[in-house]
């Protein structure tokens, strides 16, 4: 006889795992909690932003039953992002939730830090497996430049609390923006060696309406050639945690790694293996295109696990064979804060 748990697990086994129509399987989903964020990059926030209701914001327990529709039909990796993860209030209440789905193997967060020394600990126990940390400079002044906030501390003191309570590897991803922080990739680059830094390089998509719209964008070729002419043969490396888009390196006698994004020049789409879910409820299956299909309704209007497993199977027959970033194509109407990012 089968007890409950047994029958979930045999149930999850049976069912058929998530593949578009272009038969990529889709095992990752990034799950905007807000779009309220406590910075305002110059890259993502747009200047007439106004903040979502309350009413229109998925509620943790809406996010939960949209994740185990996900979880039963194959998704196995959960990344919690914004706006800024960290400005929702009790998120290790929604972590701990999603990350006993059974299923779910993993929980992760992308956020600025200025919340991370406050809650790393919190969101360790509450079964959070690791963090990628967003930092553009390690200059104070240029800092609030390009973020809007006095806050570079804090960000460094959040990086060093995750980890010191576990939540490995820590990612930092720098966006790199010429004329405004380039000449700070070397910087980045030396603390994988002193700091054991794993840092991540990431071209500069123009979004549509954020402040900073001119291409400025420096290519992953370009920072590759310059850390490799001033600091060493880059050694190609096979991290053991993560198989996104990064291509990741090591420089001689460093602990850290460095990863490459190129997010504009490379088309990483054929692997694509990940959705989104934005904070109002809707179901995108690329960043950088608009089409989304709504999902909150159906939740509120009290569907089962599996009409919402069914509405994200409809998700992913949209999802397009890719993005023509390198050709021209400008992002989305709507802002990174909104999609989550
Ligand atoms: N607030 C969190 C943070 O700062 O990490 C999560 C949301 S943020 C939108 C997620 C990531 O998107 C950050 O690493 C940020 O640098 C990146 N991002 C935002 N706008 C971008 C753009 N136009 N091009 C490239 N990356 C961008």
């Amino acid at each position: 006889m089968t007890r409950p748990h047994q029958q979930t697990i045999l149930k999850i086994e049976s069912m058929s795992n998530l593949v578009d129509s272009f038969n990529r399987e889709i095992n990752y989903m990034r799950i905007s909690v807000t779009d309220r964020c406590d910075l305002r990059c110059i890259y993502c926030a747009s200047t007439n932003f106004k903040d979502q209701s309350h009413e229109n914001t998925l509620r943790y327990e809406e996010i939960y039953r949209i994740v185990q529709a996900a979880a039963s039909i194959g998704v196995t990796k959960i990344r919690l992002t914004g706006g800024e993860p960290l400005v929702r209030l009790h998120l290790s209440r929604l972590v701990g939730m999603l990350a006993g789905i059974p299923g779910i193997e993993e929980v992760s967060m992308t956020t600025n830090g200025t919340l991370l020394a406050k809650y790393a600990a919190e969101l360790k126990a509450a079964g959070l497996k690791r963090v990628n940390v967003s930092l553009d400079s390690l200059k104070p002044d240029k800092f609030a430049y390009i973020t809007g906030g006095d806050k570079l501390n804090d960000v460094l003191l959040g990086i060093e609390t995750a980890n010191n309570v576990g939540l490995v590897p820590v990612k930092i991803n720098m966006v790199v923006l010429k004329g405004i922080n380039d000449d700070e990739i070397l910087d980045f680059a030396r603390k994988t060696i002193t700091g054991g830094w794993n840092v991540r390089y990431i071209e500069h998509m123009p979004f549509s309406n954020a402040k900073k719209q001119d291409n400025d964008m420096v290519s992953s070729q370009e920072i590759m050639s310059l850390i490799s002419k001033e600091l060493g043969e880059l050694v190609p490396h096979h991290p053991r945690v993560g198989n996104g888009p990064a291509k990741y390196y090591k420089l001689p006698n460093s602990n850290g790694t460095l990863g490459f994004i190129g997010a504009v020049t490379e088309c990483f789409c054929a692997q694509c293996n990940r959705f989104r879910l934005t904070s109002d409820g809707k179901l995108r299956p690329c960043l950088l295109d608009d089409d989304e299909i709504d999902i909150r309704e159906r939740v509120r209007q009290g569907a089962g696990i599996e009409e919402l497993a069914a509405v994200i199977q409809s998700a992913a027959v949209i999802k397009r064979k890719q993005h023509h970033l390198s050709s021209g194509q400008k992002p989305s109407a709507r802002s990174m804060r909104q999609i989550g990012g």
